[in-house]
């Protein structure tokens, strides 16, 4: 694990930059909250937000790419704006949160906030369809729980089982998965 000292963080201007174009919102397009707001006394600021990186900020990370400059690594362009769960996830290992993906969250995220300043459309807009790579993502997901499911019962069924994205054709038979 890196030091803290190798690790290509954000400067704070770079944080309050994403933090003001996601419009103070979590940039995953299916939760959206606010993650600012004052405090009860109305002293100072309660933030729930975070900037993730898209690659890691050190190797190791999720997503590192090692091509990128320190400089770019650290740059907003390298950067969301999550709620702190959001962030929390992304940043653990699992390869459903691809570069791709977070990208686009946040293009979606910063249309939205451009649309809602521009044109007067309320924010948050309802929830965006799942792209073509998310569905495959949810998909693959629930194929492989099912399948380890099987291989926990430690002995396959006698008949053909259908994962959850499987056809199954009028005669009861399995068509194939579609992915
Ligand atoms: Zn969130």
């Amino acid at each position: 694990m890196a030091k803290n000292s190798d690790r290509d963080e954000f400067s704070a201007s770079t944080k309050r930059l994403l933090e003001r174009q996601s419009g103070h919102h979590c940039s995953n397009p299916s939760c959206r909250r606010i993650t600012s707001a004052a405090s009860s006394d109305g002293r100072t600021v309660i933030s729930i937000g975070e900037a993730s990186h898209i690659t890691a900020a050190a190797p190791g990370g999720p997503r590192y790419d090692p091509t990128l400059t320190n400089e770019e690594r650290k740059s907003p362009e390298n950067g969301i704006w999550l709620c702190k769960d959001h962030a929390k996830a992304v940043d653990s290992k699992d390869p459903y949160f691809t570069v791709k993906l977070l990208k686009e969250w946040k293009q979606q995220a910063n249309e939205a906030t451009w649309r809602s300043v521009v044109e007067n459309v309320p924010f948050p807009p309802a929830p965006s369809t799942p792209t073509d790579d998310e569905l495959r993502a949810r998909l693959m997901r629930a194929a492989a729980a099912d399948l380890a499911v099987f291989r926990r019962a430690g002995k396959w069924p006698a008949s053909s089982i259908c994962v959850s994205a499987c056809k199954i054709d009028p005669l009861g038979g399995v068509i194939g998965v579609q992915f």
